[in-house]
């Protein structure tokens, strides 16, 4: 006998709903949090709807639109060529596509970041998560679950920021380098505006997740939410950044696969 089609279990599992599909993704409007870096430097643009016709003169019988948008402002794939450490690297249209859909390590510090919001993940925390429920997944993403996406209604509590800057939790410059160089996975994906924690800007190196990540020809998600949803191990990631050619990042619809017993 021959053994079932692998998809189309998995077709039944998603029609039954043994398999359910969660979104991670963060609603992409005028409202949507972006990041903000100090005025010296260019920014990045909200998201912008420009109306084209909405049933009218312009257009009797359809609506439709323009947008303008930053690559990275919502839920968004960081390509390696972000950063400079990865600039001959791929950017977000080279990278290849069986490299989109992977399996998912979810890391719970929700407790941790509601104490202390620039909580850093230290490389023991991720080793002791490991002896509970195996290692990293090879190929696949390591995502932190810390809480935030409960803020991401509005850009003042999503980005926490003081005069000394923003205040958000992230990997400290050890884990930064472990989970880029020496772990399986292929990027990290966060709740936050951005891979790396609020104050990594005054780190060494500064940014040390996009620094090593991207250099290390890997990738971030970010403004992920209902991450809590998913197990800690056995979810399957499917991320679709738009195609920018020579882009170095783009919008994405995320998706998790889950196994519901
Ligand atoms: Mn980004």
């Amino acid at each position: 006998m021959s053994q079932p089609s692998v998809l189309a279990s998995l077709v039944s599992g998603l029609r039954g709903g043994s398999i359910q599909v969660v979104d991670l993704t963060s609603p992409l409007s005028s409202s949507t949090p972006v990041l903000q870096l100090p005025p010296e430097f260019g920014q990045t643009a909200v998201f912008e709807l420009e109306e084209i016709s909405r049933y009218d003169d312009r257009g009797p019988a359809w609506y439709w639109n323009n947008f303008r948008s930053g690559e990275h402002t919502g839920t968004h794939f960081d390509a390696p060529n972000h950063w400079v450490t990865g600039k001959d690297l791929a950017d977000v249209a080279s990278v290849p596509a069986g490299r989109l859909v992977a399996p998912a390590a979810v890391l719970d510090f929700t407790a941790e970041a509601a104490e202390d919001p620039d909580f850093l993940v230290e490389v023991d925390h991720v080793q002791a998560w490991e002896a509970e429920h195996g290692q990293l997944p090879d190929g696949g993403w390591l995502l932190l679950r810390t809480g935030w996406d409960a803020r991401a209604h509005a850009q003042e509590p999503f980005l926490n920021a003081d005069e000394n800057g923003p205040h958000t939790p992230g990997l400290s410059v050890e884990c930064a380098r472990w989970v880029a160089e020496e772990s399986p996975v292929i990027g990290l994906g966060v709740e936050t505006v951005g891979t790396d924690a609020g104050g990594a800007h005054s780190f060494d190196p500064a940014f040390p997740c996009h620094s090593y990540l991207m250099g290390s020809d890997k990738y971030g998600l970010t403004q992920l939410r209902n991450l809590a949803e998913l197990p800690p191990t056995g979810a399957v990631v499917v991320a679709g950044p738009l195609p920018i050619v020579s882009g170095s990042g783009a919008p994405a619809r995320v998706l998790a696969l889950v196994e519901r017993s």
